[in-house]
């Protein structure tokens, strides 16, 4: 028997009965169980119980065996002389502090429902990367979907430590925030490191400055990002070298080394070299985006904003002096939802947390209502059980509970557990 689990029991009360013979042999009622405590002191808050006909309110400590106790010091901790209830899973020791304050103690042992540990047991020892993948459709979709709420709120607060770094490190400036992580998220993990690192090299003032022509913001991505520096045959990326040096001494510009982009593994529509000209594009097509980025709190005005056609150079090549290839087609719907779902609305959330508007806040929540479903492997060990889910809160939600509860077993922590549990 686990402590822990022993907390849970207790909490949710999965027990035979609400009324208990102490080991005095008095009579015992609980009420409430109190409320879970997981600092220091005694494990539950302000239960209320009723022992031989007085009502008492008070703190309740649980132990595996009475024995406990003294393992863990509480005999000369005066925080433990104000208890109203010992509760133990085994009584294999009188506790003088208890007898002397008149505490009494519940043997839970025979009180546990036989069928709760055995569904518990099955949870922890399953080899499953989600435990719980035989039971969770025993559960009701409602509790399901308010775990997911609670868990989607955690991720955007997790989220928010992200933002809130990369604020601060942009003395503050929202829209120079946006600008970093957006870059970043165009590197779509494998180059978020080197695409941010590009956007740190080339401020987003200078890039508004040049945002009316496209091929001065080519030559400033491609030249900071390392690629301009060697002999081209194509005339026009001569021509972007040539610019670029205007704007290297004119900026006092920094070149990346071009070997920290990775092209391994990746398909050609997602090499860096494209993801820099959708990047540039989107500066180049909308702006206004990073000037007033509050007026972008719709799905909508998102979809829009990132949804162009390409021409020019690099509309039909993936590398630089590559081999020409068919048109490449403007930024994909998937990745332009990954944008909303990765920065645009964590973003939202932040500003409208930090200039207190509620409006903000709730638009980013709507995105995730509107956007769809997202499909990876951590979402596939839910969808794979049969339920059935539509929109990317769910998603970010299933994220948020596979990457800080499943992975790490901790169902006794988890919303769905409980449910799980109860379950006749
Ligand atoms: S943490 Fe929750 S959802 Fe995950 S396996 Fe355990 S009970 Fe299931």
């Amino acid at each position: 028997m686990r402590e822990d689990l022993l907390h849970f029991i207790w909490n949710f009360q999965l027990l035979k009965t609400r009324e208990f013979v102490s080991v005095n042999g008095t009579k015992i009622r609980v009420f409430h169980p109190g409320e879970l405590n997981k600092d220091a002191g005694p494990d539950f808050f302000n239960g209320r119980i009723e022992v031989d006909g007085i009502i008492l309110v008070g703190n309740i400590e649980i132990h595996v065996n009475s024995s406990d106790w003294l393992k863990h010091r509480h005999e000369n901790d005066k925080v433990y002389d104000n208890l109203i209830l010992h509760v133990v899973y085994k009584h294999d020791k009188s506790i003088l502090q208890n007898t002397k304050h008149n505490v009494e103690t519940v043997e839970l042992k025979n009180y546990i429902d036989a069928a709760v540990l055995k569904k518990y047991n099955s949870l922890i020892s399953s080899s499953s990367a989600l435990p719980c993948s035989k039971q969770i459709r025993n559960v009701e979709e409602i509790k399901i979907q308010s775990w997911l709420q609670r868990m989607l709120a955690d991720r955007m607060e997790s989220k928010t430590d992200y933002v809130k770094h990369v604020f601060s490190a942009a003395q503050n400036d929202f829209s120079q925030t946006l600008y970093i992580m957006l870059a970043r998220n165009f590197g779509f993990k494998i180059n978020a490191e080197p695409f941010e690192l590009l956007a740190k090299h080339i401020p987003l003032p200078i890039a508004l400055k040049h945002s009316g022509n496209l091929f001065q913001l080519e030559a400033l991505y491609y030249g900071c990002a390392g690629f301009l520096n060697r002999a081209y045959k194509s005339k026009y990326l001569q021509q972007l070298q040539n610019e670029f040096e205007f704007f290297k001494n004119k900026y006092k510009l920094i070149e990346l080394d071009s070997s920290v982009w990775k092209f391994l593994r990746l398909r050609p529509a997602n090499f860096p070299t494209v993801r820099l000209w959708q990047f540039a594009t989107a500066i180049h097509k909308c702006p206004d985006l990073f000037k007033n980025p509050e007026n972008y709190n719709t799905v909508e005005s998102l979809l829009q904003a990132f949804s162009y056609t390409h021409d020019g150079y690099f509309s039909n090549h993936y590398k630089l002096d590559g081999q020409e290839v068919r048109t490449i087609k403007g930024i994909g719907k998937k990745s332009v939802e990954n944008l909303i779902v990765n920065t645009m609305a964590p973003f939202l959330f932040f500003y409208g947390k930090q200039t207190a508007n509620d409006r903000m806040i709730e638009s980013a929540f709507e995105c995730y209502e509107e956007l769809p479903f997202e499909d990876n492997v951590k979402t596939r060990h839910f969808t794979k059980t049969g339920l059935k889910f539509k929109t990317a809160s769910e998603s970010q939600g299933i994220i948020q509970l596979f990457d800080n509860y499943c992975k790490n077993t901790r169902c006794l922590d988890c919303g769905i557990a409980s449910n799980l549990l109860f379950h006749k």
